[in-house]
């Protein structure tokens, strides 16, 4: 068969070059890098602004326009044979303090692999292509995650955003002004504009597909999410002197209170609800004296919208029982999102480009599975017909120097993603 009788999606997927897309990963991995192999390259740090000009020159070495909008989000763009909306991939190039070489990283360098095959194989699609690199997804060094891809989504964001602080006391407006200013030869394109379509490649950074020894994972959406401050009050007093029955204790609320919360985890097992009380604050923080303030944080998760529901009324309950004296447990929910379920035709399409790749590999089929993490394909969720495909994490690990991915695996996210781009990009 003549190559140009192959659909395009197929070349597309079939001249995916694979010592290519290491070596970015590994060029890349050094704006930041670690001798334990980690990197560290938070948001809008200078360390970023290189690797920003790195990709910059990446992609216009492949042909691409770039350009960046006022959440310094960038955009490598392919150009169609219309001028119809593009469609979109990508991910974030920042990381935790200290992250791997992969969470976010993989996708973008993944999204101009994609350009570079399309190349290659000297395909022109009826739409736009762009890479996107997202602004600050991982929300270590500025609060809250996800803000490029989330005022992308709804610029009114921004103005709030600009506002957060980082705890060297420089706010994120400062930032994203300076990091403007290092792009200034980039184009400036419009928030909020149209996108045929969205589709990010991420690890997994779980342990399910290695677990079952699938190489790629259709990602069904993302769960549902609530946040919550759990406040106790109580009197400080000697810990020798106070006799417990005179005590009004904030802790022992706060424990009382936390221990309900875990039985409730532990008998909805069956759902997968996770439940997570990460940051505590305790006052005074004293050996020997009995704590007048406690306060706590609640994350809790799951697929299913109604067990949340359910949480909640178990939270209040719990918290109004546990009130000894007016004012004593405050509770406040600070953070609520309902799950995201991407579209049935972007599944399906995803479910076939993962097909494909992985049968050519002689690899077990895909797997269906819903993310645990969230991900800027979550904002653009509102905004287009969005998508994702999983790739597996090493022992399930991420955020940390040892987040690792076989190079077969990654090769084979990329082929997948190069076909349903290529076959979004061509309809
Ligand atoms: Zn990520």
């Amino acid at each position: 068969m003549n190559q140009h009788d192959t659909p395009v999606p197929e070349r597309a997927q079939d001249h995916v070059n694979a010592s290519r897309l290491l070596d970015t990963i590994t060029a890349l991995a050094a704006f930041g890098g670690r001798d334990d192999g980690g990197v560290s390259r938070q948001t809008l740090t200078d360390i970023d602004l290189a690797s920003r000009r790195y990709l910059i020159e990446q992609a216009r070495a492949l042909g691409c326009d770039v350009s960046t909008d006022e959440c310094a989000n960038l955009f490598f763009r392919r150009p169609g044979r219309s001028d119809l909306p593009p469609v979109l991939t990508g991910s974030h190039a920042d990381t935790q303090p200290v992250g791997g070489k992969l969470d976010g990283a993989y996708g973008v360098l993944a999204g101009l692999e994609v350009i570079a095959a399309l190349n290659d194989a000297g395909i022109e699609t009826l739409r736009p292509i762009e890479v996107v690199a997202w602004t600050n997804e991982e929300g270590s060094r500025f609060g809250p995650g996800a803000m490029g891809s989330s005022a992308f989504v709804d610029p009114t964001r921004l103005a709030e955003y600009r506002r957060s602080i980082d705890g060297d006391g420089i706010s994120f407006g400062t930032a994203l002004d300076k990091a403007l200013a290092a792009t200034a030869d980039v184009q400036r394109s419009p928030m909020a504009r149209p996108m045929a379509a969205c589709l990010e490649l991420h690890i997994e950074q779980g342990p399910i597909l290695e677990a079952d020894e699938v190489p790629l994972g259709v990602v069904n959406g993302i769960q549902s999410v609530r946040w919550y401050r759990v406040e106790c009050r109580g009197v400080m007093a000697h810990a020798g002197t106070t006799p417990m029955d005179r005590r009004s204790d904030a802790m022992a609320t706060a424990h009382h209170i936390a221990q309900q919360l875990y039985s409730f985890a532990q008998q909805e097992a069956s759902t997968q609800l996770r439940l997570t009380l990460g940051r505590w604050v305790v006052e005074p923080n004293s050996v020997n004296t009995i704590p007048d303030r406690v306060e706590f944080t609640v994350d809790v998760r799951c697929v299913d919208e109604s067990v949340l529901d359910r949480f909640e009324t178990m939270l209040n309950s719990a918290t109004a029982a546990a009130v000894s004296a007016p004012g004593a447990v405050a509770l406040t929910c600070f953070f609520r999102r309902a799950p995201t379920h991407f579209p049935e035709e972007m599944k399906e399409l995803v479910q076939r480009a993962c097909s494909r790749a992985s049968a050519q590999a002689g690899r077990k089929q895909p797997i269906a599975l819903t993310s645990g993490a969230f991900h800027d394909a979550m904002y653009l969720a509102d905004h287009c017909p969005t998508g994702m495909i999983f790739v597996p994490s090493k022992g399930g690990i991420s955020h940390n120097a040892s987040e690792a991915t076989a190079p077969e695996d990654l090769v084979l996210g990329v082929q997948a993603l190069a076909y349903a781009v290529a076959a979004l990009a061509d309809s």
